[in-house]
């Protein structure tokens, strides 16, 4: 029966120390959140600029409600592509400097749809080893010649594409890692790219909102346009407080994918409400910058902090701080013994990280106080499972 099939099968997940769990959130997100009837600091989301609940996105939600209902009633083909949806693009577009913008329901559909719509059989996708579940799936999904190169490792890459024979070239990396926190060499894999005639793309989840100058993310970090990076997707439910993704380029690439990329086509438009709330969030990049200075500042003491603890670090300038564990169980107790002081930090285990690297995937907001930043490194200090 399928039901003693699949329990036996939890069963081995749950001795090798890799079984999830869900915890149900009984507050908005923010630097505190409740759980299970306790206030715990939250040192797990994605909300880095805390503009998830912020008032002034909250109410453009609401107004978008009430004027747009609640869903989109179609995809954006047939008839559920709004003036707000629209409007979002342009503003996206005119953000990251590029021509044009088009939104997609998640991240995870934008990546499967742009490198299955770019790549198909006789063409080769070439990914960082360490490239989000989405974009992987994606390389799968495309039928191509599909091959990983070493983390980060330009030449490692350059040795694959002098090997590479017909057909296009695709480059895929994220520009912030997602579970390591460290960049991806953007210019040198421009570089690769235009030496060879491949294209890149670049999938800024965790970069975009919160690097560079304005925002920008990885991309204006480097210093790179649309000629170095010509398919640059973010998403709009980390830093940006949404929901949603997008992907920017030329005129070209967004017609393209309108008419090839499945996961844009098939599906229903994001809830027009949800487009209203992220034009306000996009605003708030603009007028309330000091959320960037103010996580930038907390990543900065919280390395300090950690180091003069002798806590092992990974080479991060981002709000993700990996504390590097390599046991399953080990991250589990640490996470475990954490949540009971009132810390809330996620354990990451395999796959969703690579096989003896587990570890606590810590992650900073722009409305984490000093003393949070505090009371976690003294936490830290005495945490049994981070004694070397
Ligand atoms: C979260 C994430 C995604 C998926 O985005 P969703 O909008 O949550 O589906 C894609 N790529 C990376 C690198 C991510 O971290």
């Amino acid at each position: 029966m399928l039901k003693d099939t699949l329990a036996a099968r939890l069963g081995k997940i749950a001795q090798a120390g890799l079984l999830r769990c869900r915890r149900v959130l009984e507050s908005p997100q923010g630097p505190t959140v409740r759980l299970a009837d306790r206030t715990l600091l939250n040192f797990c989301s994605n909300d880095y600029l805390s503009l998830a609940a912020h008032p002034r996105v909250v109410e453009a939600l609401r107004r978008g409600a009430e004027r747009w209902g609640a869903g989109s009633g179609a995809s954006h083909l047939v008839c559920g592509h709004t003036v707000a949806h629209h409007a979002l693009e342009e503003e996206l577009a005119s953000f990251t400097g590029r021509e044009r913008a088009l939104l997609f329901s998640t991240g995870y559909m934008a990546n499967l749809g742009v490198i299955s719509a770019l790549a198909g059989r006789g063409d080769a996708v070439y990914e960082d080893r360490l490239n989000h579940a989405s974009l992987l799936d994606g390389g799968l999904l495309s039928g191509t010649r599909f091959q990983r190169y070493a983390h980060a490792d330009v030449s490692a890459l350059n040795e694959k594409l002098a090997e590479h024979r017909g057909g296009q070239a695709l480059i895929v990396t994220d520009g912030v890692f997602s579970m390591d926190g460290d960049l991806a060499p953007l210019g040198p894999l421009a570089a690769a790219a235009r030496e060879r005639g491949a294209w890149l793309m670049v999938d800024d989840a965790h970069g975009f909102g919160v690097l560079g100058k304005h925002g920008g993310g990885s991309a204006e970090y480097f210093g790179l346009g649309s000629k170095d990076i010509p398919v640059l997707v973010g998403t709009l439910g980390k830093a940006l407080g949404a929901f949603g993704a997008f992907v920017a380029g030329d005129g070209e690439l967004i017609d393209y994918l309108i008419q090839k990329a499945r996961s844009y086509i098939y599906t229903t438009a994001l809830p027009p409400a949800v487009a209203a709330a992220t034009r306000e969030s996009l605003r708030l990049l603009g007028e309330e910058s000091w959320r960037r200075d103010r996580l930038h500042d907390l990543i900065h003491r919280f390395r300090a902090g950690a180091e003069s603890l002798g806590i092992p670090l990974l080479p991060s300038v981002t709000p993700i701080q990996p504390i590097l564990l390599g046991d399953n169980r080990r991250a589990v107790a640490a996470g475990e013994w954490l949540l009971q002081k009132g810390f809330w930090i996620s354990a990451i285990r395999p796959p969703t990280v690579p096989e003896g690297t587990a570890r606590l995937r810590l992650t900073l907001s722009a409305a984490h106080e000093d003393a949070h930043l505090d009371a976690l490194l003294a936490a830290l200090a005495e945490c049994p499972e981070l004694r070397p």
